[in-house]
């Protein structure tokens, strides 16, 4: 548990004076309330004495661009039409459930990210990468850097056409989104840029952050959401539905419903797959949200996102679940030679990938 101990609190100013407003008006015990609380408060609640963290990133990615960097933090290559690239791994705020807080914290140099947009431009990959994910940490709370990095990628990889940024800061410090980031999106008609954001609580539609969803469709920017399922936050049919709802109101497309992931000390925030299965199929085939608006559940294993279908679980042994992925290790392994499978995963008699994966609790 020794790492708990160093999981710290970073709560922006405007946050603050959600809470603040919350409290006053509500109280600590209303859904409202622990909507946020939860998810960037320090809980004493923490359940999992005996639950190990194998794993201190997501997955083990890393890309190797070139003799002379070795492995660049901040790249991640899974798949093979996308490139994940964190130019930063600060954030404005800490999501306790989130991983990445345990990451070695890095800012790319110029040069580096130059080189970056060289390789996503290379003879190698200039027919199978089309897409970037800039995520981190927060992108945008570095907008001369990441216009820097978008100027390299096209002129040096015009075969990415999608460039996805990933952001909280619109629900987290929305002061922040200021003329210098609105400017990133202007001018640059050859890509086609997509904003992600996390929505867990419909409380999280501050009047703030809805003035810039509006802002944001107005330039013709598809905004999308992934949410994660998380216990007391969101894990009830009523909250899911209203949170779906308000994202189909500010034109925001459902991306994943995430499973909250396995990290140490967060136990008491992941409801079990059998319980986030039924609410899922309640929120997806009960007619009760736009069909339009339905999310795709998924767990974000040590090998990738994996997709609960039919014949996903493939057993149940202490706690853990084995999961069928739809992952090759020898696809992965051709478009990232540097990949290498966790001990956690093993290769079925078909080639593909299955992981274990920690289940959360009733
Ligand atoms: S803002 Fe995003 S990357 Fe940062 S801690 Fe929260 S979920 Fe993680």
């Amino acid at each position: 548990m020794e790492r708990l101990k160093h999981r710290k609190e970073k709560i922006t100013p405007f946050l603050k004076s959600k809470f603040e407003f919350l409290k006053t008006k509500y109280g600590e015990q209303h859904p409202y309330y622990k909507g946020l609380s939860l998810q960037y408060f320090v809980s004493d609640q923490n359940t999992d004495e005996k639950f190990v963290l194998t794993n201190l990133k997501h997955y083990e990615a890393g890309v190797h661009i070139a003799e002379e960097h070795g492995f660049i933090p901040g790249l991640e290559r899974l798949y093979r039409r996308t490139l994940v690239i964190e130019p930063t791994l600060v954030c404005s705020a800490h999501c306790q459930f989130c991983l990445r807080q345990n990451y070695t914290q890095h800012t790319l140099s110029d040069e580096l990210l130059v080189d970056v947009a060289k390789y996503c431009g290379d003879s190698k990959n200039r027919d199978i990468l089309n897409e970037v994910l800039i995520t981190g940490g927060d992108p945008l709370l570095i907008p001369a850097k990441l216009e820097f990095l978008i100027n390299a990628l096209i002129r040096y990889a015009p075969n990415i056409r999608i460039i996805r940024i990933g952001s909280r800061i619109m629900t987290q410090c929305p002061e922040k989104f200021d003329a210098s980031v609105f400017s990133i999106f202007s001018g640059k008609s050859d890509v086609r840029f997509e904003l992600g954001t996390q929505l867990n609580h419909p409380v999280e539609f501050f009047p703030e952050a809805g003035e810039i969803f509006d802002r944001v469709n107005e330039l013709g920017i598809k905004i999308y959401a992934q949410n994660v399922l998380l216990r007391g936050v969101n894990d009830d049919l009523e909250t899911l539905v209203a949170l779906y709802e308000l994202m189909r109101r500010y034109n925001i497309e459902s991306h994943y419903l995430f499973h909250c992931c396995p990290i140490v000390g967060m136990q008491h925030l992941r409801p079990s797959i059998e319980k986030s299965l039924a609410l899922v199929r309640g929120l997806s085939m009960g007619g009760k949200i736009s069909g339009r608006a339905k999310p795709m559940f998924a767990a974000m294993t040590d090998i990738g996102k994996i997709l609960f279908y039919e014949g996903t679980i493939i057993k149940k042994k202490g706690g853990l679940l084995l999961l069928r992925s739809g992952y090759k290790l020898s696809e992965r392994t051709d478009w990232n030679p540097s990949y290498e499978a966790p001990a956690s995963a093993q290769v079925d008699e078909n080639g593909f990938l299955t992981v274990w994966y920690a289940d959360g609790v009733e």
